[in-house]
């Protein structure tokens, strides 16, 4: 008998998926997109379509107790879910939670992890329906499950972008990665010395976007309410360029940027520096900050030019898969996705 064994860093995240979905088509009507976008979409009844998503987040893989507040564990393992909903051009309305503990936990930590899914249950609008509750050997896990709705003609795929489409992402890019980095630091200095009180005052904003990232919501309603229909959409979780790739791929078109028109808050530009990092790559690379990165028509960016918190930053053509950057010299940069290997070594 001969056996073969493959690593899974091989393969990664994304080539693993694929892997797992390789064999499976769908055979039911009401299953209209399986695996392959920010959610699934489900055929539910004339009007509407329902959006399904689910995301687990692991204690020593996505987040760490020693900086991150239960409470603020809780509102992000909901808001990256309804981010999800989100860049399907949906609304989230229920979500299950399951949880596994390990006994470290106390009820009133379980209280504290509950406080923020019941705040972002609130402040989006979402129902919690159910969950499941286990025992973990070790560490924290939270699954979350979310569903969402949208009107038929109103979906928006990671498929949909076009040639000579503009390019557009909200917010600011790197600020969650160069937080995380901050967390990291202060982590480590607390560690050498219990002492010392973590200083983190000037980079409140960016520990911020770590520790408490939100759905951009309401770039959803402002683009229903300017009238604009993204021709494609992605949430931002695992860095801008990884997401283009998804939207190149998925539409089989390519993208050009320019790295002047890529936003970067001034904290993270200069915590980046000071860590000697490229700020442009911790917005090309770094993940978790959940904006959108969506596609409009031409004819649509009238429309929205003015939006205070959406840039263009690019535009799709029709070589697929050549992505590139213009950099600020000038000089075209093919784009390189990175993302995130939870699986390497
Ligand atoms: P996102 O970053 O938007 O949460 P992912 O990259 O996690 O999306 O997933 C991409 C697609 O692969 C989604 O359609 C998701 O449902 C699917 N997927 C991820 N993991 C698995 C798995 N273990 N089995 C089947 N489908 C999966
Ligand atoms: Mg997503």
């Amino acid at each position: 008998m001969s056996e073969t064994r493959s690593e899974i860093s091989q393969l990664g995240e994304f080539g693993l998926i694929d892997h797992i979905s390789r064999d499976f088509s769908l055979k039911n009507t009401s299953s209209i997109k399986g695996i392959g976008d920010d959610a699934a979409v489900l055929s539910a009844g004339q009007d509407d379509f329902l959006l399904l998503s689910t995301d687990m987040l692991v204690e020593g893989i996505h987040f760490d107790l020693a900086y991150m507040p239960l409470h603020h564990l809780g509102y992000k393992a909901v808001a990256v879910n309804v981010s999800d909903i989100a860049a399907m051009n949906g609304k989230a309305e229920q979500i299950t939670v399951s949880l596994a503990l390990t006994n470290r936990f106390s009820v009133e930590a379980v209280d504290a992890l509950y406080k923020g899914i019941h705040a972002a249950c609130e402040s989006y609008g979402v129902d919690l329906i159910g969950g499941d509750t286990t025992a973990s050997p070790s560490g924290l896990v939270i699954s979350i499950s979310v569903t969402g709705r949208v009107q038929k003609d109103k979906v928006v795929y990671r498929s949909g972008a076009k040639p000579n489409d503009i390019i557009c992402v909200t917010g600011d890019l790197g600020g969650a990665f160069m937080g995380l980095q901050i967390l990291e630091r202060e982590k480590q200095v607390y560690l050498a010395d219990p002492n010392m009180q973590p200083a983190l005052d000037s980079f409140e904003y960016i520990v911020g976007r770590q520790l408490k990232p939100e759905a951009r919501t309401d770039v959803v309603s402002d683009l229903a309410e300017a009238g604009v229909q993204p021709t494609s959409m992605i949430d931002i979780s695992d860095g801008l360029a990884s997401e283009l790739f998804h939207i190149g791929k998925n539409s089989n078109v390519g993208v050009r940027i320019f790295e002047d028109k890529i936003p970067i808050d001034q904290i993270t530009f200069n915590t980046a520096v000071e860590f000697n990092l490229d700020p442009i790559t911790c917005a090309l690379n770094g993940g978790e900050d959940y904006e959108l990165l969506f596609t409009i028509s031409q004819a649509d960016l009238e429309k929205i030019k003015n939006h205070p918190d959406i840039h263009m930053i690019g535009y799709v053509h029709d070589k697929a898969n050549q992505h590139l950057m213009i950099s600020k010299q000038g000089s075209i940069v093919p784009l390189q996705a990175q993302g995130w290997n939870h699986f390497a070594s």
